[in-house]
């Protein structure tokens, strides 16, 4: 294959969507398989509905998820002369016509079409204009719009993963190219560009497939080659309906704030219909690009699970390097410590957790000591009379060298011998002095990356609160 050049062109109504991610990055895939070019084009002739920060909200998504364009970004509102240049060569080729049609005249007519039971089309009255009479009208100043002459014969679209489709002539009608105010349609920008830009895949969801046959006609018309189609099957919810947010997380940029990886996500749409066969689940970038294909992209409709992609963060998270890791979790918050000890309390939490939310939030715990204690703990654990105990504990810890976890364990186990308790009944009041809560990792790991002086220290605040001894209780 001759290098293709290939282009995403999303419109920054909103922000990027997992369907536009997925878009996004199986146009990157294929251009970095085939050694082409990926173009990022925006679109946002809808000046109403567009927004710059939009914008720069989709780039920085793309760039977060590591999908770098090579062109771009051309701006579509900055291209209205390349569009208008276009619609004059149409006129001029007569492959356009003016149509002097009002609204209300429009309006009028669909209404009469619907009234007998008919689909509306457009009439196609403007096709019969003489050039003399169309130009004298325009220069008169009557208002017109640009409509396409649509082929009177089906439009076939070959495409690369939904197969055939044929489009009868009576369901396409002269559609409008430029409108009345001299603004391009969404169609033709999109033609005129891709055939300006050399755009020789079209990857893209489903949803514009009903469009491809105006595209068609479009390239046909603009004297360029068709180039090849691939859409893109839907991305449903659990319940079978198209994914949004009643979802839940459906932008790129909610994941990457709920602490998902760009990898992750990335592995995760990928596997959106497309298959890289042997059963391959977890991929980069580079392992993704040396297998994409689009035949390997199946047509069905496919369905995003989040629990799955949950799972995939989770693994993805445990070989990430530490130093990345530290870099990753710093938009979430990590505690005032050097970074060796953040690089040791992360990989001991990390195997317990799936997202760098889960990682920064196990991470307080090195932080500020904790002022509340989980009331079910307190109430099991929280008793003056265990609270010797756990004296006996931290001044065992104030002596022990190394202090490493299995000297710390050798002695606490020593303790509980000699006190004829089992060492649960030490651990657990311990574990909820320093952390507030029952759940921690292994204790005298967790200890042992806290540090000595935090540790006691939080040991004997808490035996004095539970004792009144600080007239808290
Ligand atoms: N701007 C369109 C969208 O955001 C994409 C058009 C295309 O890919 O042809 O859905």
């Amino acid at each position: 294959m001759t290098a293709p050049r290939v282009r995403f062109a999303p419109s920054p109504t909103g922000s990027l969507h997992v369907g536009g991610a997925r878009t996004a990055l199986y146009n990157w895939l294929f251009a970095r398989r085939h050694g082409g070019t990926f173009v990022l084009r925006i679109e946002d002739t809808d000046v109403e509905r567009s927004r710059r920060e939009l914008t720069d909200q989709i780039l920085d998504a793309m760039t977060w998820l590591g999908l770098t364009w090579d062109e771009g970004p051309y701006f579509q509102s900055e291209r209205s002369a390349i569009y208008l240049a276009a619609a004059g060569r149409l006129l001029a080729e007569g492959k356009a016509y003016r149509a002097f049609e009002t609204a209300e005249e429009l309006e009028a007519a669909r209404k009469a079409g619907e009234a007998g039971g008919k689909v509306y089309r457009y009439s196609g009255a403007g096709r019969s204009l003489s050039r003399e009479e169309s130009d004298t009208r325009a220069a008169a100043g009557e208002r017109f719009v640009l409509r396409l002459r649509m082929p009177d014969e089906p439009i076939v679209v070959q495409d690369a993963v939904q197969g055939r489709a044929e489009f009868l002539p009576e369901a396409l009608d002269d559609f409008i190219l430029v409108r009345s105010d001299g603004n391009p349609v969404y169609h033709f920008t999109v033609c005129v560009d891709d055939v300006e830009m050399g755009i020789t895949h079209v990857i893209r969801g489903v949803d514009h497939l009903p469009n491809t046959p105006k595209h068609v006609a479009l390239f046909r018309a603009l004297g360029a080659e068709i180039p090849v189609f691939a859409h893109l099957g839907m991305i449903l919810g659990p319940d079978g309906k198209k994914l949004s947010k009643r979802h839940g997380a459906a932008g790129a940029e909610e994941f990457r704030a709920a602490g998902f990886l760009p990898e992750a996500l990335a592995n995760f749409l990928a596997l959106l219909g497309w298959s890289p066969g042997e059963d391959r689940e977890r991929m980069s970038l580079e392992e993704m690009t040396a297998l994409f294909s689009l035949e390997r992209i199946g047509p069905s409709p496919s369905r995003f699970d989040h629990e799955k992609l949950t799972w995939l963060n989770g693994q993805l998270l445990q070989a990430v390097p530490p130093r990345r890791l530290l870099a990753l979790l710093a938009p979430f918050g990590l505690p005032a410590r050097d970074e060796g000890t953040l690089e040791r309390a992360a990989r001991l939490h990390l195997s317990r957790c799936r997202t760098l939310v889960e990682v920064s939030q196990s991470l307080r715990i090195y932080g500020d000591d904790p002022s509340e204690f989980e009331a079910a703990g307190l109430k099991k654990f929280g008793k003056p009379e265990l609270m010797k105990s756990l004296r006996a504990l931290a001044s065992r810890l104030a002596s022990v060298e190394p202090f490493a976890h299995a000297e710390m364990e050798e002695a606490a186990r020593a303790l509980a011998t000699e006190a004829g308790v089992s060492l649960g009944a030490l651990a657990q009041p311990a574990r909820l002095a320093l952390t507030g809560s029952l759940a921690s990792p292994p204790l005298f790991e967790m200890i042992e990356v806290m540090g000595r002086e935090t540790a006691l220290r939080r040991m004997l605040a808490f035996a004095d609160r539970i004792e009144g001894r600080t007239g808290a209780s």
